[in-house]
């Protein structure tokens, strides 16, 4: 057992692929519609929040499939005729890139694309396995030639290897081998797949227009092209559209849904709907907590824009205090995330918003944030606010402390950059500048999200963000602030 952990080391210590790539993407996969690149293309505009870097379609007529990928944003790239009269058929699927380190190159943008004995197949997926690099070396160990450093292509791999004749038998044995946070939408010769991890972590909807199925992350991408929600995809179910017709397998034991708690918070777009509610309502919710926990006196409400809108309406409707626009965004720049480097990530708040002057003298301003990871934008909104003559800065954050970093898919950085997991609450406010600072409880959290408590047995969310309770074990992450190889082997999956 021992050698084996140690080759295992040796092997992932030498291995070039870059265990950081993380990517919070958005998928779109639509069946049986003469217009299936162009209502591809709308779906993937709407989705344009969950990725930045690159975008991607691939269309099926029958016989032949089409690809066309790019650098950047949907509408720069797919607006043209050009593009989209390439994207021959009636069956598409489409891709929405974010990566945050690894390579930014081409061959990583999807949908990718592989022949197998039964076919092609093309694959979209959002989020992040944690088992890709074991699974890596293992099939280049057989004889696998990567394309790309992304771990999507393990799973095109794991497809194309599989023994079983039809390609969605062969699909659920690929998925019988990967772990983590996933959703993932498939086009294979007429059908259409969409599957969803056992514990629900990443989100997929199934919506419909006509006669076509649409498989995609937010229901916003449902309403842009005048789709008809039908419901969620549940975790660990495979749905898949053959001969017109949805259906549904669920080869995984069943278990209780998961869903990744910062799609509430921070990731979907305010308009899509998250269990039923949309995000706007929950961030709401977690704003009339947070002014539950925090009865505390100012002049006016300021949200963090736009992250923190909607909680900030919920704390001033909730107090009965004025609601103000006490920093103004410039929507032509990205968000700050997307940018790699530290420095640049901290210029971008600057680019991003500029203090509301007149709103905002003499003011004792509550600022009201959706979540804190960094402090980059606390730091410096905190500061333009008082250079703008605000009178006292309070800071009120609207999920609790983020301590641990996350595996499935959203890009946080490691433990040693989390603020909360370093600091202590006095030491944040101190070096955030603000006068005072409160994170929302984990209770009001869930509260808010009309549970009475957080079910520590099962918890109802992934949340490990806060409780550092991962539902699967990151086992391919490597480093003193990350869970290791070793304490897999120790722990076993739960999966
Ligand atoms: P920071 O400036 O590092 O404290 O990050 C907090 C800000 O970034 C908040 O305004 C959030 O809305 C936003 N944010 C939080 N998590 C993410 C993420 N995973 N990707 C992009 N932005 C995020």
């Amino acid at each position: 057992m021992k050698k084996n952990i140690k080759i295992l080391k040796k092997k992932l210590k030498n291995y070039s692929y870059n265990p950081k790539l993380k990517e919070e993407c958005g998928v779109f996969g639509v069946s049986n519609s003469k217009d299936a690149a162009a209502l591809t293309a709308l779906g993937l505009h709407a989705l344009q929040h969950r990725g930045q870097e690159g975008c991607g379609i691939v269309t099926f007529d029958g016989k032949n499939y089409y690809s066309e990928k790019r650098f950047g944003l949907v509408g720069d790239n797919f607006n043209k005729e050009k593009v989209l009269k390439n994207l021959v058929g009636n069956y598409a699927i489409g891709h929405n890139r974010y990566s945050t380190t690894g390579e930014n190159t081409l061959r990583n943008i999807q949908p990718f694309f592989a022949d197998t004995n039964a076919g092609g197949i093309g694959v979209s997926h959002n989020g992040n396995l944690t088992n890709s690099i074991t699974l890596r070396n293992k099939l280049v160990e057989d004889g696998a030639i990567f394309h790309t450093t992304s771990d999507t292509e393990t799973i095109v791999q794991l497809i194309a290897k599989s023994k079983r004749n039809k390609t969605i038998d062969k699909v659920i044995d690929a998925l019988f081998q990967i772990q983590g946070g996933y959703a993932l939408v498939m086009l294979t010769q007429n059908t259409l797949i969409g599957v969803r991890d056992p514990y629900g972590i990443r989100p997929l909807v199934i919506g419909k227009i006509k006669d076509s199925y649409v498989f995609t992350s937010e229901t916003c991408a449902l309403d842009i092209i005048g789709a008809k929600y039908i419901r969620d995809v549940e975790n660990g179910e495979v749905v898949y559209v053959e001969d017109n017709e949805l259906k549904s397998i669920k080869p995984f034991p069943s278990r209780k849904v998961r869903p990744c708690v910062f799609e509430y918070i921070y990731f979907a777009r305010p308009d899509s709907l998250l269990g039923g509610k949309s995000a706007y309502e929950h961030r709401k919710n977690f704003g009339i907590e947070l002014a539950k926990e925090n009865k505390i006196d100012g002049d006016i409400i300021v949200p963090v824009p736009d992250s923190g809108n909607a909680a900030a309406l919920g704390f001033a409707q909730y107090l009965g205090k004025n609601f103000e626009l006490g920093l103004i965004r410039n929507h032509y720049v990205g968000r700050t995330f997307i940018e790699p480097s530290q420095k640049i990530r901290s210029l971008g708040v600057k680019l991003k918003l500029n203090a509301n002057k007149s709103t905002i003298k003499n003011k004792k301003i509550i600022l009201i944030d959706d979540s804190l990871v960094r402090g980059t934008t606390s730091h410096k909104i905190v500061k333009m606010l008082y250079d703008a003559g605000a009178k006292e800065v309070h800071v009120k954050i609207a999920c609790p402390e983020i301590r641990y970093p996350d595996f499935y898919g959203v890009d946080t950085p490691t433990k040693k950059e989390l603020l909360a997991a370093n600091k202590s609450n006095d030491e944040i406010c101190e070096y955030i500048g603000a006068k005072s600072l409160d994170f929302l409880s984990i209770d009001g959290m869930y509260k808010a999200m009309g549970f009475k408590k957080r079910d520590n047995t099962y918890p109802q969310l992934t949340d490990h963000y806060f409780t550092g309770d991962y539902p699967v074990k990151p086992i391919d992450e490597l480093g003193d602030d990350k869970i290791t190889q070793l304490s897999l082997l120790s722990t076993g999956s739960s999966n």
